[in-house]
């Protein structure tokens, strides 16, 4: 699990889909008391970015048409910082495994949208 927190624009559906079902399955976790100090120690889950996020994926979401019908609590508005991403790093490793993000990356900067 993990986010990737780059701009949701260049994300292919499967990475897309993918992030937003994570940050389902982070919180579902952490609501359960189970520990994510694995992800938090390896920068890949920023806990008071959650909200903020699933809200920009599910943003994304619409803007394609895909279907969202799952709301998260309001709770995770407010919630302790914890967790530190390198969205360069993130950005890098993204491009590096998947060639379809990486061709709607460069097709972003191209077109300057
Ligand atoms: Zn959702
Ligand atoms: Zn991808």
């Amino acid at each position: 699990m993990r986010m990737w927190m780059v701009d949701p624009k260049i994300m292919c559906r499967h990475h897309l889909l993918g992030e937003h079902a994570e940050i389902h399955m982070l919180v579902w976790n952490i609501d359960r008391k189970r520990s994510v100090k694995g992800y938090l120690d390896k920068g890949l889950l920023e806990t008071h970015n959650l909200y903020a996020r699933h809200a920009e994926l599910a943003q994304e979401f619409r803007r394609r048409g895909y279907q969202h019908n799952s709301k998260l609590d309001v709770k995770w508005k407010h919630v302790k910082k914890e967790g530190s991403i390198d969205k360069k790093r993130s950005l890098a490793d993204l491009l590096n495994r998947c060639v379809e993000c990486k061709e709607r990356y460069l097709n972003s900067i191209r077109t300057g949208t």
